[in-house]
């Protein structure tokens, strides 16, 4: 069994990666949160599978379970799902020992764990996340969260799990573009940190679209020790965290245009794509980077299947840099940007000027 430890000032806990680890949850629960009632929160689209397994375990562990499903969709991390799971908890006389345990993708670790931070100022959260982006980077970090209609992620908290319990068998019925969209912050993580990991992913990426078991724990595996490093060294995203938006400022813009969307637009892993390939353009076209890794950026992506340019945004051009003024990470007007000076090289800069953004945008959205 893998494990991944963060320790953090106030809090510390595992993240386990094995196939099959659902059949175990709730001997895992039990061990960090002892109290016997359990609120499972699952995706609608594993109620039966995934979130199934996890509910009998944990009611095989001795825990009284009372469930609540999201429905499949990134409209769904709002305020009423909240509101409609707060009504769940109230119910089910949950208290504050309580554990909820999330089952699904980054919607339903994000909407459950804002759940989580808030009900009674706070119960313990378990995070179980079944598509490779949830396991790789949004169950891990404490990062919680949902949207308004004014921004994505805009209303949200700091709540660490008391334990991420990671089976990456569940990856089996992920849909191949959601694997994908996983794959874009994985490829992000070796851009921003660790160029062994560049070389890794591009000699395993049939593998990993295969499914390989031995392969999906050992892409999970290294990812989220990088994730976890990440957080350990800056848990509130003072500093060197912020190396986790690289593409996302650009990628945020993308899902904004379509009003966040995905039906007819850009999933989230696919936006991210896009806004790698924005900054490392920029980065390029600043004289930080060799055109080699804008190439080979480039290619990885689109072995992967992942978009590196999208000709239907040309016209959006406008709209996109509107919606980059209004990302959370723009202070006094001024865009911080996460560029590269190589990979695993990573320069931050608040000085880029508006001209050198569009042109960015130019090199994405040729046509
Ligand atoms: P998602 O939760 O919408 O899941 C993607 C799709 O896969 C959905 O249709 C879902 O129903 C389905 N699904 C989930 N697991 C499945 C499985 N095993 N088999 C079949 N179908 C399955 O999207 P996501 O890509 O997991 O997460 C995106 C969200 O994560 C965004 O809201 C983003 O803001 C958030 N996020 C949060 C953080 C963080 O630090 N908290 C980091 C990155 C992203």
């Amino acid at each position: 069994m893998a494990e991944v430890k963060i320790r953090l000032p106030d809090r510390s806990y595992s993240i386990w990666i094995e196939p099959g680890l659902l059949t175990q949850v709730g001997t895992y629960v039990r061990q960090v949160a002892p109290h016997d009632l359990a609120a499972l929160i699952g995706d609608e689209s594993v109620a039966d599978s995934h979130a199934e397994q996890a509910a009998v375990s944990l009611k095989s562990a001795g825990f009284h379970v009372s469930r609540a499903a999201i429905a499949s969709g990134e409209e769904q991390k709002n305020l009423a799902t909240v509101r409609r799971l707060y009504d769940v908890l109230c119910a089910a006389n949950h208290e504050r020992r309580s554990p909820v345990v999330a089952v699904g993708g980054g919607v339903t670790g994000d909407a459950a764990g804002f759940v989580a931070a808030t009900y009674l100022r706070g119960v313990p959260f378990v995070q179980c996340p079944t598509t490779l982006l949830a396991m790789v980077d949004a169950s891990v970090g404490g990062k919680v969260g949902v949207n308004i209609p004014q921004g994505k992620n805009l209303i949200g908290a700091f709540h660490q799990p008391v334990a991420v319990l990671i089976d990456t068998d569940t990856l089996a019925t992920l849909p191949p573009r959601e694997l994908r969209c996983g794959l874009a912050e994985c490829v992000k993580h070796a851009m921003i940190r660790d160029p062994d990991l560049m070389t890794w992913i591009e000699s395993h990426v049939e593998a990993i679209l295969e499914r390989d078991s031995t392969t999906l724990v050992e892409l999970v595996r290294r990812n989220v020790t990088i994730k976890a490093a990440v957080v350990m060294e800056d848990e509130r995203e003072a500093g060197v965290r912020a190396h986790l938006n690289f593409g996302h400022t650009f990628a945020h813009a993308v899902e904004a245009v379509h009003h966040y969307c995905s039906e007819n637009g850009y999933r989230h892993g696919e936006a991210v794509a896009l806004g790698m390939m924005a900054a490392t353009h920029l980065s390029q076209h600043l004289g930080w980077i060799d055109r080699d890794v804008v190439d080979r950026l480039e290619r990885l992506l689109e072995r992967i299947g992942l978009p590196a340019s999208a000709g239907d945004l040309h016209a959006a051009r406008p709209e996109l840099m509107a919606a980059m003024l209004l990302d959370k990470k723009v202070r006094d007007a001024k865009i911080t940007l996460v560029l590269l000076k190589g990979i695993g090289k990573v320069a931050m800069s608040s000085d880029i000027s508006a001209d050198a953004i569009e042109r960015a945008w130019d090199a994405v959205t040729k046509s």
